[in-house]
């Protein structure tokens, strides 16, 4: 018998065993040349939970029944739609309820924040981060840069991998920072990197900042619903997210925002307010004078985009049954299983994983360099009914997901592997 029929038993045992499996059926699974596809793109896109089109189907049909009434008359009124949010985004972030929002879209988010928590100084002016962020990110650090009158160049540090290496190390990070300290206005980092799937140390990074009064905000794309979160207990300043990847909200659904306690009621936070950040109590006054309400909510600008939200709200429901604990239980075992797949599946190495082998440097994300030949072997891939996917030029990005992947999907997607690199 052969090693890759020992690891298909193997999985075949783990599915059987796994409680979370059931969660699998409560997702729309694509087809491809029509047959079920292998999808392992929930870092890119989440997939659909069937339950999505219900929930949106109750705000249609109390949007047909009451109209402007349905602000106070639907099932889940709007005026208060978000606040329903804050909870099981609190328990996904690791955070208070007051703490989370979900608003807007997560570039906005960014710049939202950052409007609050980036307020450079002659003595401090400096932004720290990851080389080869998200390019949304780099613009955004960089537009934020220059709308304060100061050069990109000399104000933002990028801690980038060592010579030789794939991955940054965090006491490169670490050190950075300690050597910048005086001159830095804030640290922003990418919790989960988008290309490589490094998981950083986000509270030794939040520990460090604080002993040196220094603003840590993260961006959490990659790492909300996928890595355990302890913003409140790290003292995070402030965090944005998307809710498309693996919150499976669907494409462009609302984003969310973090802001810590202890700047809850800080009126004198300078920030762009709008009509939804205001007190509820007296947001319909329509008067003059912004008083921001408690926490998050006071950074939010526009009234719930509820169409979307309902999506949001489904998938949060099965996040809520799995539970992040078992999630990255399952998630450590899928990608360990994916490890070992992918070491049978490609004896000379041909694709080389970047990603860190070490568990708490990683995510549900394995990233593979296939020098000269991703685009190439992702076609292949394609093809063959394996929906990854390509970050030109070199790599090719797979992530099993806990709540919708099965371990027998790792190891088919080994075996088309092989097949395609041999
Ligand atoms: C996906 C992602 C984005 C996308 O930004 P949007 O504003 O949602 O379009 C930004 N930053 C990071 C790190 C991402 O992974």
């Amino acid at each position: 018998m052969n090693t890759m029929e020992l690891l298909r038993q193997e999985a075949e045992a783990l599915d059987a065993a796994d409680a979370l499996l059931p969660l699998r059926d409560e997702f729309h699974h694509p087809v491809l040349n029509g047959k079920p596809a292998i999808y392992l793109c929930g870092n890119s896109l989440g997939l659909q939970p069937k339950a999505a089109r219900a929930a949106i189907g109750q705000e249609l049909d109390d949007w047909a029944t009451w109209a402007v009434e349905g602000h106070f008359h639907a099932k889940n009124p709007w005026f208060s739609y978000q606040d329903a949010f804050a909870a099981p985004l609190a328990r996904i972030a690791g955070a208070l309820p007051s703490e989370v929002t979900a608003m807007n879209a997560l570039t906005v988010n960014l710049h939202l924040l950052m409007v609050s928590f980036y307020r450079p100084t002659k003595q401090r002016w400096r932004i720290i981060c990851e080389a080869k962020a998200f390019p949304s990110d780099q613009y955004a650090l960089e537009s934020q840069v220059c709308f304060h009158g100061y050069d990109p160049k000399d104000a933002i540090i990028e801690v980038a991998p060592r010579p030789g290496h794939d991955t940054i190390k965090d006491a490169d990070l670490l050190a950075t920072i300690e050597r910048y300290a005086d001159t830095t206005a804030l640290v922003m980092l990418g919790g989960v990197n988008y290309y490589t799937g490094q998981v950083f140390d986000m509270g030794a990074m939040a520990a460090t900042c604080q002993k040196h009064g220094i603003t840590f905000g993260i961006d959490l794309a990659h790492a909300m619903g996928n890595v355990p979160l302890q913003l409140h207990d790290w003292e995070v300043d402030f965090a944005c997210w998307c809710s498309y990847k693996y919150l499976n909200s669907g494409p462009g659904a609302v984003a969310g925002a973090f802001v810590h306690e202890r700047h809850a009621d800080r009126p004198d936070l300078p920030r762009f307010a709008g009509w939804w950040g205001n007190d509820p109590d007296t947001r319909f006054r329509m008067e003059p004078g912004f008083v921001p309400a408690h926490g998050a909510r006071g950074w939010q600008m526009s009234n719930a985009p509820v169409l979307n939200m309902a999506a949001h709200m489904a998938s949060l429901q099965l996040f809520d049954r799995a539970g992040m604990p078992a999630l990255r239980a399952k998630s450590l075992k899928l990608t360990d299983l994916l490890h070992r797949a992918m070491a049978v599946a490609d004896p000379n190495g041909r694709a080389r994983i970047i990603t860190p082998k070490e568990e708490h440097r990683r995510g549900s994300q394995v990233s593979m360099l296939i020098s000269g030949k991703a685009e190439a072997v992702h076609a292949s891939l394609l093809q063959a009914g394996v929906i990854g996917d390509l970050r030109r030029p070199d790599v090719i990005r797979v992530s099993p997901v806990p709540l919708y992947n099965s371990f027998a999907d790792v190891v088919r997607f080994a075996e088309v592997l092989e097949g395609v690199l041999g």
